[in-house]
């Protein structure tokens, strides 16, 4: 183990991601993180979808990330004895009269082909209400989050790289190449701290948009249908037998776990008019997405603190994304590799 360790400042799907390929390199560090009960991570559906949002586009770099992810995901499996990552068949039915026009087009894209295995789904009337049809995507499925991060944590916790406590940068000298934080010097601190950067004083620069959620946890009778299912909102069937439903979008810089009502409401109506079964919710909660302006991550130096480094904006793509985007900042780091230009926090602003 190199004796001049990273520290890291998070242990979300970015913290806990660079926790792992520090320790597959053999770099020694210590996490910090307050171990909150409900955060963007815990919270996540964690599913992995390729063609998303309102204009079905095509995630960039999906095919690539994703395969480095399943690796990734699959490894950490094998050393933690458990399974977290769960491989789903995704059906996206058209909401209204455009999408199936857009659809058209967006097809026609071998790039987008390569993610559909059918555009003739079937589904179970007595269960769900479908009017438009809609296309069924493969190389899709879902993380189970709150396991794969508790285990992680045990895990790292037992070597000794966990420090539980609420961290105030005030506690941290950081001088030109090095900071200290607790009586121990650091090469870099890495701030992997999610939406809550946004309220710091180092990064308050950056054009971060959180997104605050809500989803909930239920049950229903869908006659054995184990694909996700989305028509506004998504119904996916875990592993446990629950189903995770979701998800509400709204900006916000506080309040991080108050469900808004009004959108709460809007989702029980999208999942009304989609499911026509009975639904039991058993939970529901809400946290906020670490969101940047124009979707982007950004990773890399602080411009005026080289010793402080940042790993942010994973957005609604934390799963798909932590992986790839840590390997990036540690070979930047560590190997001195330049960073993708449009992810590079230093040179964007
Ligand atoms: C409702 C909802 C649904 C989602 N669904 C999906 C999905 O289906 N697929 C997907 O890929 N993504 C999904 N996401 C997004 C995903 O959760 C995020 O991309 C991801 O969680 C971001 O991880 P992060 O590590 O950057 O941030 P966080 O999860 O916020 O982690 C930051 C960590 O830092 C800790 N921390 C912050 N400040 C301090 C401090 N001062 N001291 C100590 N600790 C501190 C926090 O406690 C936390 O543990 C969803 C998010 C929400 C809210």
């Amino acid at each position: 183990m190199n004796s001049h360790p990273i520290l890291i400042i998070g242990q979300g799907l970015a913290g806990t991601a660079l926790a792992w390929r520090l320790w597959e390199r053999g770099v020694s560090f210590t996490i910090v993180d307050r171990d909150e009960a409900l955060t963007s991570s815990k919270a996540a559906a964690g599913l992995l979808t390729p063609i998303t949002g309102m204009r079905l586009t095509l995630t960039e770099h999906y095919g690539a990330w994703l395969g480095e992810a399943l690796k990734f995901y699959r490894q950490k499996e094998r050393v933690l004895g458990l399974r977290f990552v769960h491989s789903r068949r995704h059906v996206r039915w058209f909401k209204n009269d455009k999408e199936p026009q857009r659809w058209a087009t967006r097809m026609a894209d071998p790039r987008v082909n390569a993610f559909i295995r059918s555009n003739d789904p079937t589904f179970d009337a007595e269960v769900f209400s479908v009017e438009r049809g809609g296309f069924e995507m493969k190389h899709s499925g879902y993380l189970d989050t709150a396991t794969y991060l508790a285990a992680s944590r045990r895990f790292f916790d037992q070597l000794g790289h966990v420090v539980t406590t609420d961290f105030d940068h005030r506690e941290l000298d950081v001088n030109a190449s090095e900071v200290t934080w607790r009586g121990t010097t650091y090469r870099v601190a890495i701030f992997a701290t999610g939406w809550e950067a946004a309220r710091h004083p180092w990064f308050d620069w950056v054009p971060f948009l959180p997104v605050r959620g809500t989803i909930l946890t239920a049950r229903a009778d869908l006659h054995g249908e184990h694909r996700i299912m989305s028509k506004g909102c998504w119904v996916m069937p875990r592993e446990d037998g629950t189903l995770r439903i979701g998800s509400t979008y709204e900006v916000a810089f506080d309040r991080p776990n108050e469900v808004d009502p009004a959108k709460l409401a809007e989702l029980h109506e999208t999942l009304r008019r989609f499911v026509k079964v009975p639904v039991e919710v058993l939970d529901q909660r809400a946290a906020v997405r670490p969101s940047i302006e124009h979707q982007r991550v950004l990773i890399g130096r602080h411009p005026g603190k080289p010793a402080i480094a940042f790993l942010n904006g994973l957005g609604s793509k934390g799963t798909l994304q932590s992986p790839a985007v840590s390997r990036l900042l540690l070979s930047h780091l560590l190997d001195g590799a330049s960073l993708p230009p449009a992810m590079d926090l230093s040179g964007n602003f």
